[in-house]
């Protein structure tokens, strides 16, 4: 049975007192979710994250890496540099890294390859935007990200994946996708994991839906039987909101 995991992405934003905050209101109700906990913020506030969830089952994430180990690369982040600070997973591929930073899909299979070297699990960003589902490309839109990603990496590895569903048009927006809408797709991108990596993998594959989650929303997305968890931007920011998502979790 596949465990759920909430991962908040606090994208730029936050601050050493939110960190202290967050940990502060999530540790007393962490022994009695069914839920993993992950946070993703900025690459400042990581240590900051380890030293303030040490002995909690808090995990830390980052939101990005490059995809060279080391070198002339000014402003960027290395796969070991995560590990040194306690990062366990990172997110690849985000809709706002796609879309303002160019990051294509052979940079997201580099990325993913690069992490999974250092013994952190990526977690792998698809969705199609609003023209795509318009027009009836979602399935295609997402099917070529997941190719793009996962088509070179070793099944050991695709085993080591998490994939999070995030529809561009619910990005931010307060839209969210229905209930019935995500599992749709993700029932859809277990399909194609199972073309691309095997039956197995894609039976026990983490997907998690991320687009305007919120402590109202949570419940019913994540009771459905094909999302594994959800990544939550805007309301993962609010201790009191986040816990209420984790809490929807079990
Ligand atoms: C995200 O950034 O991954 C995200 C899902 O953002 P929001 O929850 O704010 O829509």
């Amino acid at each position: 049975m596949r465990k759920k995991l909430i991962a908040g992405n606090w994208k730029m934003n936050g601050s050493a007192e939110l960190v202290l905050e967050m940990c502060s209101a999530l540790q007393p109700h962490l022994s009695s979710l069914q839920s993993e906990v992950l946070i993703c913020p900025p690459f400042t506030l990581l240590r900051k994250l380890r030293e303030a969830a040490a002995g909690t089952s808090i995990q830390i994430g980052a939101q990005n890496v490059h995809s060279q180990v080391s070198g002339a690369f000014t402003g960027e982040i290395a796969a070991p540099m995560l590990q040194d600070c306690g990062v366990s997973y990172c997110l690849v591929g985000h809709s706002e890294r796609r879309s303002y930073f160019g990051e294509t899909d052979a940079l997201v299979r580099d990325k993913v390859a690069v992490l999974l070297q250092h013994a952190i699990q990526p977690v792998v960003c698809v969705g199609e935007t609003l023209e795509q589902r318009e027009q009836e490309q979602h399935e295609a839109a997402v099917a070529m990200q997941l190719r793009g990603a996962f088509s070179e990496i070793a099944p050991a590895d695709q085993q080591r994946c998490i994939v999070a569903y995030e529809p561009v048009w619910a990005i931010g927006t307060g839209r969210t996708a229905t209930p019935e809408q995500a599992n749709e797709m993700h029932s859809f991108i277990r399909q194609e994991m199972h073309k691309l990596a095997s039956p197995e993998i894609a039976q026990e594959l983490p997907i998690l839906y991320g687009g305007s989650a919120n402590a109202q929303n949570a419940e019913s997305l994540l009771a459905q039987p094909e999302i594994d968890g959800a990544l939550v931007g805007g309301a993962s920011l609010k201790p009191k909101d986040f816990l209420q998502i984790l809490q929807a979790g079990g």
